[in-house]
């Protein structure tokens, strides 16, 4: 279904659409191609995947260029198997790091991480820096350097764009190990072609000289088993790996492959000898075919130092704004409301997040809240609410626009952009309808039209307003004067100087309540975070954030003693009490102790007992069974932050921007 879905998603806006196709047998390409049509094929890299679908490397070669058959253009890495089997009326366009004959001829440095790679061809030689040194990442970038090249980008913007790249969340994920180990988590998959990659990620960690490779047995390689296990065995060799662990009935059979070799049938064995293997002072490559749960052994070997994170599920974050623009016209722009380090549930990664969904704008209260995006490589373009005078130069410099909200702010804004010789440069224009906290009131609409009527230097990108009762109907009456003020002032402002800005006014529960006052554009906050302030609407919302901890220690005290600070538990009977390491320098206020809050474990809620110390709170196990070590849930399905707002008489969004930055925050995909 994902290439259907995909054409079906192309609208009029688009220029220019990326499919990628994979087969994993004979004949499925045919199907492919008629749907797609490609107009430019790109054959990216010709691996092992699947081998056992196709005849020979020939039968496969020829299928996937099948796609191709009525494309005007193939690029590819130059290969004589291809070469043979390409349709001659195609055009070609091809690059190699060992073949002149290329049209373009590419050679590689790694130099501090990074990979310089020197571009040759007819017209032109020029260097490229790209932030990755692992083999597929480079031959990637590569690949999007000839799109580059063939659509004729010239070298400036071609360098500019390539040094912007990032690594994607990677599947090879760097974590600490126990006794000084790094590991290498890359319990997800096992063939051939993916080993090779790992291998080449363990020697760019160079952390420690002894490496270790915990292995399952290898699939989809299309090889005999004895070849296969011969050419890994080459792999580990080349590779300088100090001990293979191979876990698996296949990988068993063929230890006599390996020199330095333990294996076991299955990952109970494995963990039957865990204390055996002495793991310390080294680097260890996990790797596995998924079923083989490498997961577990990750976990056990992995370092537990970050007891209390806050995991934030990405495709809840997801789910939550395509819940929110379903609400809109489809001509209706969207920006989200990233202050705050994204409400506390992180600030790049949701930005970025945003970015892929193509949202239009991003708003941040402070300068340097937008000029961290920025660094970090956003491209969005950022509203800031709250610009500081003394910001304004750094404003402009990282290309961030401002709200202007008073008379007072915009000269000194022009002054600046004046000394510059800035043109249409972006500003938002704040008008204040009765929130009665930033924006220019009625009485200055003269005085600012006049001044914008002879101004070059700035344009009004937008101009916005914020509602102070959107959540609450009791408020409805009030709720319209805003709108019908906002309405009647933003529409002066066109009229007198022309313009066609982008209006907004609705936040999160603006859209859901006052669909009407849409305007151009609405700025989505707390909703995009899982919270809806409209009981009836929580439920069609996905949680993001959930805050985590561990079990420290557990105690059993007999009734008549005390816990905690001051004795405020006194137990009654028997009771028994665990210990969590977060307290309230962690965020979690302290009204939340004392009987008024709980937390889940297995399920099950645990009562805060005692007052909630600086690093630590203790609740009541009694009727729980549970270990040191577990796992605990401070909030998130259960206690929802909705549910701890509403006992601690306070809203969400305090509860979410509490969270102390000394909480990890763990972003995931499902
Ligand atoms: C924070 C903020 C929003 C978003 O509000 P939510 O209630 O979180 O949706 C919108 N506009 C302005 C001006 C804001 O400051």
């Amino acid at each position: 279904m994902g290439v259907p879905l995909s054409v079906i998603s192309i609208n009029e806006k688009h220029n220019l659409g990326i499919f990628e196709a994979g087969i994993s047998k004979m004949n499925e390409m045919e199907k492919l191609e008629t749907i797609i049509q490609p107009t430019i094929g790109i054959i990216t890299n010709i691996g092992s995947a699947h081998d056992e679908g196709f005849e020979d490397l020939d039968k496969k070669i020829e299928e996937k260029l099948k796609l191709f058959t009525h494309s005007k253009l193939i690029i590819y890495q130059k290969n004589k198997a291809v070469d043979a089997l390409i349709n001659s009326k195609i055009k070609t366009f091809s690059w190699s790091f060992n073949d002149e004959t290329a049209d373009v001829f590419v050679s590689k440095n790694i130099i501090d991480g990074k990979t310089r790679v020197q571009i040759r061809n007819s017209k032109s030689n020029f260097e490229i820096e790209i932030p990755f040194q692992d083999d597929a990442s480079v031959e990637n970038a590569i690949t999007c350097l000839m799109v580059l090249l063939s659509f004729k980008y010239d070298k400036a913007s071609i360098q500019n764009r390539m040094q912007w790249l990032y690594p994607v969340e990677m599947r090879l994920k760097v974590k600490n190990g126990i006794n000084n180990t790094t590991l290498i988590d890359d319990s997800y998959s096992s063939d051939f072609q993916s080993l090779k990659i790992a291998l080449d990620f363990l020697e760019s960690q160079k952390q420690y000289k002894n490496k270790t490779v915990i292995l399952s047995d290898i699939f989809q390689s299309g090889l005999s088993n004895e070849e296969l296990y011969s050419k890994v065995s080459q792999l580990i060799i080349s590779n300088k790996i100090k001990r293979v662990i191979g876990i698996g009935e296949t990988i068993s059979a063929f230890k006599h492959k390996f020199a330095n070799c333990v294996t076991f049938k299955n990952r109970a064995d494995f963990f039957l000898n865990f204390n055996h293997l002495n793991f310390s002072n080294e680097t260890i490559l996990i790797k596995g075919a998924r079923h083989f749960q490498f997961e577990e052994i990750v976990a056990a070997l992995e370092e537990k130092t970050h007891e209390t994170v806050l995991e934030i599920n990405l495709n809840a974050i997801s789910h939550n704004l395509n819940f929110y623009k379903s609400k809109l016209k489809p001509t209706t722009k969207m920006m989200v409301m990233v202050k705050a380090f994204g409400y506390g549930n992180g600030g790049f990664e949701i930005a970025k997040l945003l970015e892929h969904h193509k949202v239009d704008y991003l708003g941040v209260a402070f300068a340097d809240e937008g000029i961290s995006l920025k660094n970090a490589g956003i491209k969005l373009p950022i509203m800031v609410l709250n610009p500081e005078t003394t910001s304004f130069s750094a404003i402009i410099q990282h290309h961030l626009e401002p709200e202007i909200y008073s008379l007072k702010g915009l000269n000194a804004f022009l002054k600046i952009a004046q000394q510059r010789k800035l043109k249409h440069f972006p500003i938002h224009i704040k008008l204040d309808t009765g929130m009665h906290r930033l924006g220019f009131e009625e009485e200055n609409m003269d005085e600012l039209i006049s001044i914008l009527k002879e101004n070059k230097s700035v344009k009004v990108k937008s101009i916005l307003s914020h509602m102070a009762t959107s959540d609450d109907f009791t408020h409805q009456y009030f709720a319209h004067l805003q709108i019908d003020l906002f309405d009647r002032l933003s529409t002066k402002l066109m009229n007198e100087l022309s313009i066609h800005p982008i209006r907004h006014l609705l936040n999160t529960s603006g859209i859901s309540n006052f669909p009407k006052a849409q305007y151009d554009m609405v700025r989505l906050g707390i909703g995009l975070y899982g919270v809806s302030n409209a009981v009836e609407e929580q439920k069609y919302l996905e949680n993001v954030g959930t805050l985590k901890s561990i079990i420290s220690q557990i105690r059993t005290i007999q009734a008549g003693e005390s816990v905690g600070y001051g004795r405020r538990f006194i137990a009654t009977k028997t009771t028994k009490i665990a210990t969590i390491p977060i307290g309230y320098a962690d965020g979690i206020s302290r009204h939340w102790g004392n009987g008024v809050g709980f937390i889940t474990i297995n399920g099950q809620k645990a009562t805060i007992v005692g007052s909630i110390c600086m690093d630590m709170l203790m609740v009541d196990v009694t009727e729980i069974s549970c270990k040191e070590g577990n796992s605990v849930i401070i909030f998130g399905e259960s206690p929802t932050v909705s549910f701890m707002a509403s006992q601690l008489k306070t809203i969400p969004y305090e509860i979410l921007t509490s969270i102390s930055q000394r909480v990890k925050r763990v972003f995931y995909r499902e």
